[in-house]
């Protein structure tokens, strides 16, 4: 028996800096370290992010496309 959740239903968004409204943006977020693949593995995002663009702290929002 399986129980797997669908979720590849919803639609697809990009997440944008809701300041210059760019793609260029990047996400606060934890990582722990995983000593078996010797590499950090994402834990969780935030919802406060960085912009590229603008250069400061902002808020990606998501956006369908
Ligand atoms: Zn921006």
């Amino acid at each position: 028996m399986t129980s797997t959740t669908r979720t590849d239903q919803r639609p697809k968004v990009i997440m944008i800096c809701n300041g210059c409204g760019r793609e260029d943006v990047l996400a606060d977020a934890w990582a722990s370290w995983d000593a078996e693949n010797q590499r950090w593995e994402l834990e969780q995002t935030f919802d406060a992010g960085y912009c590229n663009d603008c250069q400061r702290e902002c808020t990606p929002l998501a956006k369908k496309i």
